[in-house]
């Protein structure tokens, strides 16, 4: 493997308050960066400090959106060793995005080494607080300066990082959710299932209506019918239906997330049934109504398990768990955190 190149900051910036630090606005000392070109491939990677990316004003990324990211998070445990969470399953992803959108793929090795040793030199960013993380953003730019619908002919990798405070500094509260009838998030075929941009720069329009009418998530719909029930907001989204738990499959409109995997293999060790179907909002608001809709929560990096307490659809609403966390998203949160932070054991060796 290609050794990484390292060049230290000469003035480290000062840490913010893990209390108040805002998410994705404070970023570390240090970015690691490698180019690719055609006929030369990945070369050069390298640490260096933190700073501007110098970009020509026609580069690919800026018109036609050509470019894939990752999200994965760095945990301090108690006994002061920091560890991450999956993180070959994120890099495993890029590569899928990179296919979808025809950009060159990563050598897993070498994209884990370039993780964990720029987490290694940043490491005293890693704030130990309960509930905060360090966030690792992994990117992929198509640099090319020529405008023109084409796969660009260079690219550069990126892994920045920020830290980040606890997503419930207040504890757990159920989110109000607005299911989207006008804008689609993706369609089959389309992008869905990639982590790249254009996909959230389509959600921002209906983010910011619902958030209007004063509800926190999108739930999508599918994009052709708008029957079926995609995602809500940036989460992979389970419902418990009569004892079992269902969640969309991953048909290729919808991100196959790390922690809606985590999810099913817990609750399968679990005894829980779990099944991956399609679920109308017609049967999702119908089991709301009944009762039979015990318990419905997203899942993410962001907030592992978020519980959802209201949906309303066209005018119908429905209250989830009496509006409140239901014991199993309850068990499933105290358990993958309890995994992410060290404090619980790892039985399918997640962490690293
Ligand atoms: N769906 C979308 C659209 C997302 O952006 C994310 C966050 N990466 C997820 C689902 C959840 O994925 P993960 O559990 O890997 O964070």
């Amino acid at each position: 493997m290609e050794t990484i190149r390292v060049e230290r900051a000469k003035t480290l910036k000062e840490k913010p308050n893990p209390d108040t630090v805002k998410f994705g606005v404070s970023f570390t000392d240090h970015m690691f960066l490698m180019n690719y070109a055609d006929g030369k491939g990945w070369y050069d990677p390298r640490i260096v400090p933190y700073g501007p990316i110098p970009l020509e004003p026609s580069a690919m990324v800026f018109h036609y959106a050509q470019e894939i990211f990752e999200g994965l998070k760095a945990y301090r445990r108690a006994d002061g060793k920091v560890q991450l969470f999956r993180p070959r399953d994120n890099i495993r992803r890029l590569n899928t995005s990179a296919q979808r959108l025809c950009i060159p793929t990563l050598d897993e090795d070498l994209a884990l080494e370039a993780i964990c040793q720029l987490v290694r030199l940043d490491e005293s960013w890693v704030p130990s607080k309960e509930g905060t993380s360090l966030y690792i953003r992994p990117f992929i730019i198509a640099t090319d300066p020529t405008v023109g619908v084409h796969s660009s002919h260079t690219y550069l990798f990126a892994v920045i990082l920020c830290p980040v405070g606890s997503y419930y500094p207040e504890g757990i509260n159920p989110v109000k959710i607005f299911v989207e009838t006008e804008d689609v998030r993706a369609v089959r075929g389309g992008t869905g299932f990639a982590k790249t941009g254009g996909n959230y720069a389509a959600t921002i329009r209906a983010a910011e209506r619902a958030g209007q009418k004063g509800f926190t998530q999108v739930l999508w719909l599918d994009g052709v019918e708008r029957k079926y029930i995609e995602e809500v907001g940036t989460m992979n989204v389970l419902f418990k239906i009569n004892g079992e738990v269902v969640t969309p499959p991953l048909s290729g409109s919808i991100l196959a997330g790390i922690t809606r995997d985590s999810c099913i293999q817990l609750l399968r060790s679990w005894g829980v049934p779990v099944t991956e179907r399609k679920i109308t909002a017609v049967e999702l608001f119908a089991a709301g109504e009944s009762g039979a809709l015990e318990e419905a929560f997203g899942s993410g990096t962001a907030a592992v398990i978020s519980p959802i307490g209201e949906m309303d659809w066209d005018g119908r609403r429905v209250i989830v768990s009496g509006g409140k966390i239901g014991p199993l998203s309850q068990r499933l949160y105290d358990t993958l955190t309890g995994i992410q932070w060290g404090k619980v054991p790892d039985p399918f060796g997640w962490v690293l």
